[in-house]
């Protein structure tokens, strides 16, 4: 992440976002669906409260489609719609724009019936770094837009991207937020899954909480992967094992930091299989 949140950023973004919504109909927000809740800003709900909002499940095609499916009935409220996309591929698109069209069908029916054309619907999308945002810009356009941030001191002027199908217009900077930082296990969750850079965490204890959640939520797809016959209980000896398995020897001794970022890459490039890393239970929202 190249951004460090300071308070003083905090309140930036904050106001920056606030300051967008007053021109928008629909909030989207954008989260990663292996790990949806940890990858949501902790003030979102009060920052956007108002607007309706279409939550995202991105990078679905990583998760674990079961998974996936729990999220979607577990954070569907009031004013609240939720999709799962996979914006990289362009899928799940369509499905987006119904669930935007929904948000806003009781407003539009509205204007209609005063004889008033609704228009296409405005809409921001906000989410924490990595999450995917600029892509999904750039795919709901159909091209590729030079995404920047909004910087200190320049005050740019917010242009609307028109949609291929025209159903909507976005803002062309999205909301920046930052993500949750209190809770350890959260950190956890997103340097997993490379939502924020491995510095800030250590790498070993990075690599020993995903082996242990590995172990726990997907001990099959953990054995076909470094060809394992049994996993053993203990994370240090199972990630050793996976060391000695690839031959990341050195002195007689498993290299426990190539074994580490040997598991977390393959985990980030998919290897192990789709995997997701917390579900609405862990919540005690299912
Ligand atoms: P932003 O910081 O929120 O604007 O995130 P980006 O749009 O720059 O995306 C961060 C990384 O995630 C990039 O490497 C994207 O290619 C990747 N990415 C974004 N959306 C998806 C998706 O749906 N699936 C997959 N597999 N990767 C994605």
């Amino acid at each position: 992440m190249a951004i460090q949140w300071f308070p003083g950023h905090m309140a930036k973004a904050r106001r920056q976002v606030t300051e967008k919504l007053k021109l928008i109909d629909v909030v989207i927000e954008l989260v990663d669906a292996r790990v949806p809740q940890s990858s949501r800003n902790p003030m979102v709900d009060e920052i956007t409260a108002g607007k309706p909002r279409l939550i995202v499940l991105n990078k679905a095609d990583m998760a674990d489609p079961v998974v996936t499916d729990a999220w979607l009935r577990a954070l569907k409220r009031e004013e609240v719609e939720v999709v799962a996309v996979d914006a990289k591929h362009s899928k799940g698109l369509k499905q987006l724009i119904t669930g935007a069209q929904k948000l806003m069908k009781e407003k539009h029916d509205r204007m209609r019936e005063k004889g008033r054309n609704p228009g296409p619907i405005r809409a921001l999308i906000i989410g924490i770094p990595n999450v995917g945002k600029s892509t999904l810009i750039n795919r709901l356009a159909g091209r590729n837009i030079a995404i920047t941030g909004d910087r200190p001191g320049v005050t740019k002027r917010q242009q609307w991207i028109k949609m291929k199908g025209g159903e909507m217009e976005l803002l062309d900077t999205p909301g920046i937020l930052w993500p949750k930082f209190e809770d350890q296990l959260v950190g956890y969750r997103l340097a997993a899954t490379g939502a924020i850079k491995d510095e800030i965490l250590n790498l070993d204890d990075i690599a020993l909480y995903t082996v242990r959640e590995l172990h726990a939520r997907y001990p099959e797809q953990l054995k076909e992967r470094f060809k394992l016959e049994t996993l053993p209980e203990d994370g240090v000896e199972l990630l050793e094992l996976i060391g000695k398995k690839r031959g990341l020897i050195s002195g007689g001794y498993v290299d426990f930091e190539k074994a580490s970022e040997l598991l977390l890459n393959e985990l980030r490039h998919e290897k192990i299989g789709r995997i997701s890393l917390e579900t609405p239970a862990d919540h005690e929202m299912a």
